[in-house]
């Protein structure tokens, strides 16, 4: 089996304990709940307005939230019911409070009419783009970018390089490994149908070689489909964050993307497994986005991939999973390394959510810095996370800036090897936040 290593910089980056002990977990689905939270704000970009009004009887796959900015993804209900509050709730990621919708469940699961595709070869890019951007699909690997307009790169960026990320890098996450073993047909038609948008010279779907299965199971779909010509399987090394998109690139292609630059600007477009499935099932079934897979591990009794509706509360998955275990800590939304905590188990399930991963014992206590170059070392963007946590952390944000924050994509390498325990990828969200601030009060 050919690996690709990493070509630059291999001490960049770090070497995790995979602990991905959900990895030959089927997925199961988890029963209907009886109510859904649905927040108006589940991308980057601008937030969805309501289209419903409390009392209001709404079926499955029904858009309840949408917006007129470009860069957006309508929400729908992802149960049948009615609206029976509007709300407002804190959005993890964002720490900022969002309007969300909340219904409850006739428990029919009655859906809208689905506008199925009979023929979809036969589909224009921009008819592809409308239908993904109708379902509401934005990034599933935790970017929440909408994908409609991933998948529309200006005149001027010419994209000749497709890569579908199935790495899934992170500790513990196994939804994205089980969506190649069990949909694995679906990611293909889904890649398909990326293909035909961005007409590009070469796919790759990139793969750790810690999901050896995965890889084998896909090479030898796409040999059965007739697909060998089109799209080539890349093993990767596994070491964090190869996930991320710009080490995949240097993987893969070994191109450099520029500093504050993206994929596009080295004619390259990185889209997620998951990502891949849900286009197949908006452009074949004409499924709104409702549902996804998230991992629940940890320090719960017994952990599982389970396939979900957007808005079931968090604490259902964390029943169904037999409970919190004596030493259960922190909830995560996410992997470990990314991941968010959340004191609230009453939070919904959202676009974004991979994993809920609940830690074990007391968090960790913060200690000062020793100056021994370790986060320098391991940072895959050779920036300088002692800086940016330093200066964070007393307010010159501007000296965050000259130290090219914004580069920064938060993948927490630093701060696992951080003997001092210092959450520096925390610092450096709150610089971002308050530079983020700055510049709109211009
Ligand atoms: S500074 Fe940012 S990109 Fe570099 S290791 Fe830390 S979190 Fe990752
Ligand atoms: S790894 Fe931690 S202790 Fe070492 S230089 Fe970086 S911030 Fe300081």
């Amino acid at each position: 089996m050919k690996i690709k290593f990493w070509q630059k910089g291999s001490s960049r980056g770090v070497k995790l304990p995979h602990n991905k002990f959900t990895a030959k977990n089927a997925i199961e689905t988890l029963p209907l709940p009886e109510k859904v939270i649905i927040p108006l704000h589940q991308n980057i970009g601008a937030p969805c307005v309501a289209c419903v009004k409390r009392g209001e009887k709404v079926l499955t796959g029904q858009k309840i939230g949408d917006s007129d900015k470009f860069v957006n993804a309508p929400v729908h209900a992802s149960i049948s019911g009615t609206i029976s509050t509007i709300t407002t709730i804190i959005n993890p990621p964002t720490g900022q409070p969002v309007t969300a919708l909340v219904i409850s469940s006739d428990r029919e699961d009655s859906w809208v009419e689905l506008n199925t595709t009979k023929n979809p070869k036969a589909l224009s890019a921009r008819e592809i783009l409308g239908k993904i951007r109708e379902a509401g699909i934005v990034g599933l690997g935790g970017a929440t970018f909408p994908t409609h307009v991933k998948l529309s790169p200006p005149e001027d960026k010419k994209i000749d390089t497709i890569i579908l990320n199935g790495c899934e890098c992170e500790p513990y996450i196994t939804a994205d490994h089980r969506v190649m073993l069990e949909y694995g047909e679906k990611v293909l038609s889904g890649l398909n149908l990326i293909s035909q948008i961005l007409s590009p010279k070469n796919v790759y779907i990139g793969i750790e070689d810690n999901k050896a299965d995965a890889i084998t199971h896909l090479r030898e779909l796409i040999a059965a489909k007739g697909y060998a010509n089109s799209f080539e399987v890349v093993t990767l090394k596994s070491q964090y964050p190869m996930g991320a998109e710009k080490t995949l690139i240097t993987n893969i292609l070994h191109r450099e993307v520029p500093i504050g630059g993206l994929p596009m600007d080295v004619g390259v477009v990185v889209q997620n497994v998951h990502t891949a499935v849900a286009i197949h099932n908006a452009v074949y079934e004409g499924r709104p986005f409702v549902e996804r897979l998230v991992t629940v591990t940890g320090a719960v009794n017994n952990p599982k991939n389970l396939l979900v509706r957007l808005g079931t509360p968090l604490r259902t998955l964390i029943d169904y999973c037999g409970g919190l275990k004596k030493e259960a800590g922190e909830i995560i939304l996410g992997g470990p390394m990314m991941g968010i905590s959340q004191p609230d188990l009453d939070f919904p399930v959202t676009k974004g959510t991979s994993c809920i991963l609940v830690t074990a014992g007391n968090p960790i206590r913060e200690m000062d810095c020793i100056n021994c170059g370790r986060c320098v070392e391991v940072c895959p963007m050779h920036l300088m996370p002692t800086r940016l946590a330093k200066n964070a952390k007393v307010g010159r944000y501007e000296n965050c800036q000259e130290a090219y924050i914004d580069d920064c994509f938060e993948c927490g390498s630093c701060a696992y090897s951080c003997p001092a325990n210092i959450p520096i990828v925390q610092y450096i969200k709150v610089a971002k936040k308050e530079l983020a601030k700055r510049r709109v009060a211009k």
